[in-house]
């Protein structure tokens, strides 16, 4: 018999918490469900527990912890229950734990993640503002501590599956790569009417369904300007060697332009299944649950520069790339307030990037130094301070 991949998943109430499950449901044999996580939807994490019966599970607070555990015990679900940041750092690092699902959304995903690398384990990255808030340190970690790194986000993915097995040679083949995005909901729209975008037309992506958060920086486009920082870090890339291209049908989720002007891509449906299922087999490939790709019932491909007026957030990104060590960690966290801002109708669409572009010139470059998690940590918080006073100023 062979030995099961014991899983385990922070976030798992998500959108790629949950397709990583559906992912699992279809290989009992190959993984076990070891721990599961979650920070709000504690009744959605009991549920799960009683579909899963991890060994462990965690929330945020001790009082929630304590409801949970009552509700499992009366269904004698055994699963523990444990609580608060450290016990995302701990079950990320538990020597049980072969692999790690990051898919919680946020810089609140870093310090599990780092524990994660440090502890040498197959870490599969969905939380890309882990690596826009500590790249340098993050990709460190997972060098000293011997861990497989996965990229999950789908153009990521799917790079990682065009470049050959060994990583020595990524320098030798890549000329650039092509991120692709679908232009999110407003592609076409008048950038003069982006002012009267409510939340919830935000939130309605044309191909996905996914988190509000990234849904509403989906229509920003702050989604790519986050993934450009990400595919700089993953693939050790120079900011001109990564460039976006707009795709609105998502069948080729990214491509690879090589030295020699040979191009690769990697297609199928926009669906989180199949890089999720690349993530947990990889170098194998096992069944991910996604629609086939039909070439027949294929309409057409369509590609497009982003429009940097409509996207100003873009150029925000690449600025934050060449700028001092630190700025993509403010871009960062301004993006997350903003974000939250908006969706909780403080501040109107377009102040969004106007709030990441404020925080950025207020900073001015004084980020202080990123060496320790507590520093990245303590730029995060003077960030976010600035960006709320902006969105206080910026109240509709
Ligand atoms: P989501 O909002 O659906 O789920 C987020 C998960 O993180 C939930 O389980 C929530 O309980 C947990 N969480 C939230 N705040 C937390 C905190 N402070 N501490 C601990 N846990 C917390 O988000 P999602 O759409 O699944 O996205 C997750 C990550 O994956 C994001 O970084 C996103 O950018 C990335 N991603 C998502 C998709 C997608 O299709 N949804 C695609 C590519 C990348
Ligand atoms: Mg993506």
């Amino acid at each position: 018999m062979t030995v099961r991949q014991r899983v385990c998943i922070l976030g798992s109430t998500g959108s790629v918490g949950r397709s990583t499950l559906d992912v699992i449901a279809l290989h009992p044999q190959r993984f076990e469900v070891f721990a599961l996580t979650a920070h709000h939807r504690v009744d959605d994490l009991a549920a799960l527990c009683e579909r899963w019966q991890p060994r462990f599970a965690a929330v945020d607070t001790a009082e929630q912890a304590s409801v949970m555990r009552a509700r499992l015990v009366r269904g004698g679900v055994r699963t523990e229950i444990l609580h608060g940041p450290r016990a995302l750092e701990e079950l990320a690092a538990h020597p049980e734990v072969d692999s790690v699902m990051a898919a919680i959304v946020g810089a609140a995903g870093l310090a599990p993640c780092l524990a994660a690398a440090r502890a040498g384990k197959r870490l599969m990255l969905a939380n890309k503002e882990a690596l826009v808030v500590g790249g340098e340190l993050f990709m460190r970690a997972v060098q000293d501590g011997g861990a497989t790194l996965l990229p999950i986000d789908s153009e990521h993915s799917a790079i990682f599956q065009c470049l050959p097995p060994d990583r020595a040679a990524w320098g030798r083949h890549i000329d650039h790569i092509l991120l692709t995005s679908s232009g999110g909901p407003f592609r076409t729209r008048d950038p003069q009417t982006l002012h009267d975008v409510t939340p919830d037309m935000a939130c309605a992506h044309p191909n996905f369904v996914m988190g509000r958060k990234i849904s509403v920086d989906s229509a920003t486009m702050m989604n790519k300007a986050l993934e450009v920082i990400e595919a700089r870090w993953l693939f050790d890339l120079a900011p001109e060697q990564v460039q976006v291209l707009i795709h609105p049908q998502q069948i080729i989720h990214s491509m690879v332009v090589c030295r020699d002007h040979s191009v690769l891509a990697q297609l199928g449906t926009p669906d989180m299944k199949v890089p999720i299922a690349y993530g947990l087999s990889c170098p194998e490939r096992i069944e991910s649950g996604a629609t086939r790709l039909d070439f027949t019932r294929l309409g057409g491909l369509d590609f497009e520069a982003p429009n940097p007026q409509r996207f100003p957030g873009l150029g925000l990104a690449f600025e934050a790339l060449r700028g001092a060590p630190g700025a993509t960690n403010a871009l960062n966290a301004a993006n997350e307030v903003a974000v939250g801002a908006f969706l909780d109708g403080r501040i109107g669409f377009t102040a969004i990037h106007r709030v990441i572009a404020g925080t950025l010139d207020a900073l001015n470059g004084r980020f202080g130094p990123q060496a320790s998690l507590d520093d990245l940590l303590a730029l995060d918080a003077r960030a976010r301070a600035v960006s709320e006073q902006l969105v206080g100023n910026l109240k509709r």
